[in-house]
């Protein structure tokens, strides 16, 4: 019985303190700097990386990106040299290959004392490229007679640490020490935790082998083994927990079942499709039809870049729920898009039987009184709203669905509070256009489901887009008056007025007196909408540029979300390099919704740094917001993207979502398969999977990772 030792598995419950080497104060520090409590703790305390001390390069293999090396050369030279904050110490180091510089900027007496000159040495440290040659700054180094004679592992572990725990002496050594008395102290039994079957398929070593080679790798090949090892762990366990839960969730929360597909959804299919749904459009269609008649309730997210038509499968999957006499409700995260949202839909269901309604802050008493009697009474069948449609005076007769446009706007509690006007609740479909990288989405919405429009309908000319430096303004300004002459009309968007910031708030001004300069009165008229303004103000600016009285439109990212003016075929954007990603790709989204050729220009400035030279790069390269993602996420790193911030879902171990998307993959197809084949993990051959699953999660090692 390889897989249950003998070994108490609860002994990795030990508390730190007992650890040989771990006193009262050290236990302290290990407990407040790195949460590390228990003796399981301290083994799941993975390296964040290994220096590879198994090779020595020379110097003329040196690469700019060349992270840290191992070089064996001599000293020949040391000087000390004066700069404007204080001195260096700068030592000429050289192999048969080149020279390069190894440089000091504390320590300087003691060292150069230390320093012994045209003797072989060992030097390890990063490089870096300045002047023309390479240096490394505070090298650590060995004489080379004294390093042959030291003991070491090739892959040396780097164990995370934080600044507290090195000045109280808990060094990347001690750590190693304690580690290995921890091995030592448990004889390195550990039992397995993954199940015969999935080991043998997945070809993965033991979990003994692995969590020793992570800590103490005999060789690349080990660890690479058993990083995959225990990164298909962590991951296998976060999926089998996200997919149960959401098995829980369909068993537990009865939905209505719409078991119709009547009238209206057969008579606007037949009759009434403005155009040809494009596959994605349909094949999401069909997902939303198979949930709502599963009786279980549906809580799903409908992603679908800009442009790719989420609105008609709103709309059909609204009168789907009329057709089984239920109401259904819209929200819309502000008062133009809802208004934008009503005046769409109205004229896609003219000609059908439908009462639709919009209910905003500025709706008037008397309508609003008729919208309540009417949502009371079940006469009216679609109220498309903003956050009005929360008020607890809504009351609904029947609300059978409803569903959110751009989905970060509202709040999950506000999602809630849908709920609570209904006993059983309503189905739900949350709309977004920020694609969230499936890999992400995956990990984080566990208990949503997901569908996809991955295609944009046809004939849609791409955006053509650029990049300009401010020096070319002119060529900028003719290209918009050339435009404009054809008809079309133009944004300008600066970055976001905040209160604070009262730069950006001159720097909007000073562009539109430049643009107003530029086109000036009566041939053009520009709109200008920014944060500071009154709603009032803001909705009758952007009103004018709707309606095509204005050919320019200055604005704030106020302007991000939604708006459809399909006239409006050039996107400027001012400073590009201080925006997201995202929000580059969601302004760019504003236009190239009309049948014209339409245009982006990413106006910056000369001094960039690598990441906004990447974003601008993408946005040249891509229309693609999937893509988008993916690169924004490897930018940024997982935390920040949208909606990710308060679940802990990425705080990982070991694996790392973007890096290790395959393994995810891998991990999501077998906790699938297993729950599938035997939900309750009952089976003889899944017990090891329970009883793990059991441990973490009373030992609250799985629920870290999901809110
Ligand atoms: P979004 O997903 O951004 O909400 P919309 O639903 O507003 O996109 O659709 C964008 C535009 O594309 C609208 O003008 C809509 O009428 C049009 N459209 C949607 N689906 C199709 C299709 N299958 N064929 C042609 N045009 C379509
Ligand atoms: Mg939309």
């Amino acid at each position: 019985m390889k897989y249950f030792s003998r070994m108490n598995p609860n002994i990795l419950q030990t508390p730190i303190d007992y650890l040989k080497g771990v006193g009262p104060n050290r236990a302290d520090l290990l407990r407040k700097e790195l949460g590390i409590h228990t003796y399981q703790d301290l083994i799941n305390l993975f390296p964040n990386r290994y220096i590879d001390k198994s090779q020595y390069y020379k110097i003329n293999q040196l690469q700019r990106n060349t992270s840290e090396v191992q070089i064996l050369g001599k000293i020949t030279h040391v000087k000390t040299v004066e700069q404007k904050r204080g001195k260096r110490l700068v030592a000429t180091f050289m192999d048969d290959t080149g020279q390069m510089e190894l440089v000091w900027f504390r320590g300087h007496k003691w060292i150069r004392e230390s320093l012994k000159i045209n003797q072989p040495y060992v030097i390890f440290g990063r490089t870096n490229w300045y002047n023309g040659m390479f240096n490394m700054a505070h090298p650590e180094m060995e004489l080379l007679a004294d390093h042959e004679k030291s003991i070491r592992s090739a892959m040396q572990p780097v164990y995370p640490s934080t600044e507290k725990l090195s000045s109280k002496g808990i060094t990347n050594r001690v750590v190693n020490k304690l580690m290995q008395q921890l091995f030592l102290d448990t004889k390195g039994q550990f039992y397995d935790t993954l199940s015969p079957t999935i080991l043998s398929e997945l070809k993965l070593i033991s979990k003994a082998e692995a969590v020793f080679n992570v800590h103490f790798p005999k060789s690349q090949e080990m660890l690479a083994k058993a990083q995959y090892r225990l990164k298909f762990e962590e991951l296998f366990y976060i999926q089998l927990q996200l997919i149960t839960k959401n098995l829980i969730r369909k068993a537990k929360i009865k939905g209505f079942n719409f078991d119709q597909v009547g009238t209206l959804f057969n008579e606007f299919y037949s009759n009434h499709l403005p155009f040809e749904l494009t596959d994605a459009q349909k094949r999401v269609i069909k997902e939303i039809r198979n949930d709502l008649g599963s009786n279980a309730q549906m809580n799903r997210l409908l992603q679908g870049d800009v442009g790719s038509g989420k609105t008609i499968v709103a709309l059909m999957t609204m009168l789907l729920a009329i057709d089984n006499d239920f109401q259904a409700c819209l929200m819309a995260p502000t008062e133009i898009l809802a208004q934008q949202h009503y005046n769409g839909l109205r004229e896609l269901v003219k000609e059908l039987p439908v009462n639709i309604k919009l209910l905003t802050g500025s709706t008037k008493t008397s309508d609003r009184k008729e919208i309540h009697e009417q949502l009371e009474n079940g006469e009216l069948h679609i109220l498309i709203g903003t956050h009005a449609v929360l008020e607890d005076k809504v009351q609904f007769k029947d609300l059978g669905l409803a569903i959110i446009d751009e989905q970060h706007r509202f709040g999950v509690a506000q999602r809630a509070k849908l709920w609570k006007k209904n006993q059983t609740p309503p189905h739900v479909l949350v709309m977004t256009a920020t694609p969230i990288p499936r890999t992400l989405a995956m990990s984080l919405y566990g208990d949503l489901d997901i569908s996809v429009i991955d295609e944009l309908p046809p004939g849609r000319k791409a955006i053509k887009t650029v990049h300009r430096y401010d020096t070319n303004r002119l060529k900028v300004f003719k290209f918009i008056r050339d435009e404009i002459k054809k008809g079309r009309q133009i944004y300008v968007v600066y970055p976001l007025i905040q209160e604070s910031e009262k730069m950006d708030y001159k720097d909007l001004m000073d562009g539109y007196e430049s643009i107003a300069r530029e086109f000036p009165l009566p041939d053009y008229q520009i709109s200008i909408v920014h944060g500071k303004m009154k709603p009032a103000d803001k909705d009758y600016e952007m009103d004018r540029f709707v309606r095509g009285e204005t050919q320019i439109m200055v604005a704030t990212t106020v302007i991000e979300v939604g708006v459809n003016v399909p006239n409006a075929s050039v996107m400027i954007i001012e400073s590009a390099e201080r925006f997201g990603l995202s929000q580059l790709h969601q302004l760019r989204g504003r236009v190239g919704r009309g049948a014209e050729q339409s245009y982006c220009i990413l106006m910056t400035s000369f001094k960039l740094s690598n990441d906004s030279k990447t974003r601008l790069e993408t946005m040249v390269r891509t229309n693609d917001g999937f893509e988008i993602a993916e690169v924004d996420l490897k930018l940024r790193g997982p935390g920040d993207i949208m909606g990710t911030q308060q679940s802990g879902v990425l705080n990982l171990k070991i694996a790392d979502i973007v890096k290790d998307n395959d393994i995810l993959k891998t991990a999501r197809y077998y906790a699938m398969k297993i729950l599938k084949d035997d939900p309750s993990l009952s089976k003889e051959e899944n017990k090891v999977l329970r009883f793990t699953y059991a441990q973490l999660a009373k030992h609250k090692n799985i629920w870290n990772y999901i809110s």
